[in-house]
């Protein structure tokens, strides 16, 4: 049978002369498989380097030639598949422009179809009339007859029903593809050139495993996504590389974390009678339970000669502050200094300032708790580091700066990191690379994950949870202002405004733009990736423009404003923070600066507009600021965002629940799948293919456990080569990704 096809080009398109004909492996350089030019295509286009990298590329879904049609009953502008006969076949050359036409004619009997095809002469000489063949593409009605342009199809030598049928049902894959790399060249190269000559394939699953789940071998696999019979064909496929996806990202995983366990760390026992116990014997409160079971862990992990990599999680307010204060006290007990990572530099200063209150005067001018952020004076910046590099200061808080390569310590034993989500686990290694030892390192996150995902981002942390609230916490509602059905409710947002300020309460209002004229930029500090990156076209709500509009509203007379955003110098937003938490300020407008840890008990209301412009996890920690003293906290979250837009559902499903283990889920549904893990977060762009942790929760728990007893077995994976060699090369990528960003 003559394999033709729909290409723009002529037949010889892949057939250089300078690709190399020996067999290949996975691990053959690219231009082994498809020569040097095709090669520079694909490695400009997508970045593949191996054999293995182009395989890897996957199909984005499937087409179907459409089913069988009557030449009688062609619907015009609709994808049909026609069995017929060539009648007649003419070329002349076009007169307009340099280049020729072929046309021929199709009849199944019923009807009469034109086929055209331009710059593509060789047509005529396959398209003989008496031949019959299948015909597929979409009716084009062009001078009162019915044509179809370019179209794809196969002719028979052997006529018959069943070679018919299965050049119908087969699926066409379409792939991710370029303007220069089409999705049918992508195919024809992988089909024709490549798959025909892989030799080996090493599978990285174990035989056992792959029996169990009744798992196709890994080459087998390799040709059912890339070249399916039929649709059970790629299904098949793509179920068994998916499921390897997560067998070896789990399998990498928990290798890590076995990795980290052997290593060595200082052991940091509490010291009876020295700080923790100094520290827990002044607390005015009594910790909840959680607090109590999840201190317990942290203080057994630390009193291990292996470093302790622990995710904390726990709703805004639950005290995970306190959990990780005490932790540092436990190594401060040994003479070990703790670094405490927040995500800016207000969060910075703010955690220092509460970090000395909680210790009192004498637990601080012992332990000496100093900031070291990027914003400081170069001489106090100096001193700073004099402080760590002495060991005289036992805790030091800073931002991204610590990670700066001439900060050193005297003794790192802990490294905090608060609020996780700004930090991936390139920064992770980074710190762990601080001491001469590793630290132990405590996670804390106040966005809850969920299960699969945290296997997948944190799989080489152990998980706390911390879901108990401290008792006496204020209620919180939250509202949707629906702009767009409800546009007057605005003006009642600020009535509401003006009757907390009257009530003696503060208000904090939040805008996703600083100035009107960078309305339409993202607000780099305290920005999140996690917002719709498909803008409405109205500018966002700015900080300046809100402002304004506040101080002229008459029923907002009097109160004291001010604004608070990434582009103020750094004293002036302590200033305006510590005004605020002071309470001789009654509102301020500010951007995402103020999302997390900012702890002003006063605080009722929180306003945010265009709410719809904001992440899921960003609306829960913003409305964390309110309800967190004596006043119930009320959380307005205005949009004029259509009802079943992405941005509107997210505000919904904000506004309709507290539990952030809830919204978690919700989130992970609303997102699109990249963002999920965002790029810092994923270990870069090649380690998820086909694998989703929104929907496939079931197979990454299972590959994880299957992956945690093989390793159990095979702590070195010896008997598993193909397998340690998949996971090196899933790390090589990850740190290959990691160089091209940094
Ligand atoms: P998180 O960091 O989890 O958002 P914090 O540790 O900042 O929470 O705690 C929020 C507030 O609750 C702080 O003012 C803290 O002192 C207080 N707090 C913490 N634990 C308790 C507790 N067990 N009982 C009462 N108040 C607590
Ligand atoms: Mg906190």
């Amino acid at each position: 049978m003559a394999q033709t096809g729909s290409e723009p080009t002529k037949r010889s398109v892949s057939q250089h002369d300078d690709v190399p004909s020996g067999p290949v492996t996975l691990a053959s350089p690219l231009q082994a498989g498809i020569g040097p030019r095709q090669a520079a295509l694909f490695h400009r286009a997508f970045g593949h380097e191996t054999v293995g990298d182009l395989l890897a590329h996957y199909p984005r879904r499937y087409a179907h030639r459409g089913e069988l049609t009557a030449l009688a009953e062609l619907p015009a502008g609709e994808d049909v598949t026609i069995v017929a006969e060539v009648k007649s076949c003419s070329k002349r050359a076009m007169r307009q422009r340099h280049g020729s036409i072929v046309e021929a004619t199709i009849s199944d009997g019923t009807g009469i179809l034109t086929l055209t095809f331009f710059n593509q002469a060789w047509r005529a000489n396959e398209l003989i009339p008496g031949r019959r063949g299948t015909f597929a593409g979409k009716v084009n009605r062009y001078k009162n007859s019915l044509q179809l342009t370019h179209p794809d199809y196969e002719l028979f030598d052997d006529p018959s029903e069943s070679v018919v049928e299965a050049w119908q049902i087969r699926p066409i894959p379409i792939y991710p593809a370029t303007s220069t790399l089409a999705s049918w060249k992508i195919a024809k190269v992988i089909r024709e050139t490549v798959l025909p000559k892989l030799s080996d394939v090493d599978d990285p699953m174990p035989a056992e495993v792959a029996a169990e789940h009744g798992l196709e071998q890994f080459r087998v696999a390799l040709t059912g996504i890339h070249t399916p019979t039929d649709d059970a064909d790629w299904r098949k496929a793509r179920d068994a590389l998916r499921f390897q996806e997560a067998f070896v990202l789990q399998a990498a995983l928990l290798q890590e974390r076995a990795r980290l366990r052997e290593t060595a760390a200082t052991a940091r026992m509490p010291v009876p009678g020295k700080y923790v116990a100094r520290f827990d014997a002044a607390l005015p409160f009594q910790l909840t339970d959680d607090q109590q079971a999840v201190g317990e862990q942290i203080a057994h992990d630390l009193a291990q000669p292996v470093p302790m990599n622990r995710l904390v999680q726990g709703e805004v307010g639950s005290g995970k502050t306190v959990v990780a204060l005490r932790a540092m006290l436990q190594v401060a007990d040994n003479g070990g200094q703790s670094a405490f990572l927040a995500p800016t530099e207000v969060l910075a200063s703010q955690h220092l300032r509460s970090i000395v209150a909680a210790l009192g005067p004498d637990l601080s001018a012992e332990l000496m708790p100093t900031l070291l952020t990027g914003r400081l004076s170069a001489s106090e910046r100096r001193k700073a580091m004099l402080r760590a590099i002495s060991g005289q200061a036992q805790i030091v808080v800073g931002t991204h700066a610590l990670l700066g390569e001439n900060v050193s310590f005297f003794d790192l034993g802990l490294v905090v990191v608060d609020e996780q989500h700004r930090f991936g686990v390139e920064q992770r290694d980074a710190l762990r690379a601080k001491a001469s030892s590793p630290p132990h390192q405590l996670v804390l996150t106040a966005t809850p994950i969920p299960r699969t995902v945290a296997m997948t981002v944190f799989g080489d942390l152990d998980v706390s949870t911390i879901a108990q609230l401290p008792a006496g916490r204020q209620r919180i509602e939250s509202f949707v202002v629906p702009l767009a059905e409800h546009p007057r409710w605005e003006s009642r947002v600020w009535e509401r405004a003006a009757e907390e300020i009257a009530a003696g309460h503060q208000v904090f209002v939040v805008c996703p733009a600083i100035s009107a004229k960078e309305a339409e930029e993202e607000e780099l500090e305290g920005g999140d990736d996690d917002a719709d990156s498909a803008r409405p076209p109205t500018p966002a709500a700015s900080v300046e423009q809100t402002l304004a509009a506040v101080r002229s509203d008459p029923r907002l007379a009097g109160a004291r404003t001010a604004a608070l955003h990434g582009r103020m110098s750094a004293d002036d937003k302590d200033a305006v923070m510590l005004a605020f938490a002071a309470g001789t300020l009654d509102l301020i407008v500010a951007t995402t600066v103020i999302e997390v840890g900012v702890d002003v008990p006063n605080a009722s209301a929180m306003i945010v507009l265009d709410a719809d412009r904001f992440g899921v996890s960003q609306l829960h920690q913003l409305r964390g600021r309110v309800g967190r003293g004596g006043v119930p906290g009320l959380c307005l979250f205005v949009t004029a965002a259509e009802p079943g837009t992405t941005g509107r559902e997210r505000v919904d499903a904000v506004a309709a629940t507290l539990d952030g283990f809830e919204l978690a889920e919700a989130d992970l549904e609303l997102r699109r799948e990249g963002d999920v893990l965002g790029s810092n977060q994923s270990g870069g762009r090649s380690s998820l293919r086909l694998l989703r942790v929104a929907r496939d929760g079931e197979i990454i728990e299972q590959a994880r456990a299957d992956a945690g007893a093989m390793l159990d077995a095979d702590p070195h994976l010896e008997g598993h080569p193909a397998l340690a060699s998949a996971i090196a090369s899933r790390l090589t990528d990850r740190s290959r990704d990691f160089l091209a960003r940094a």
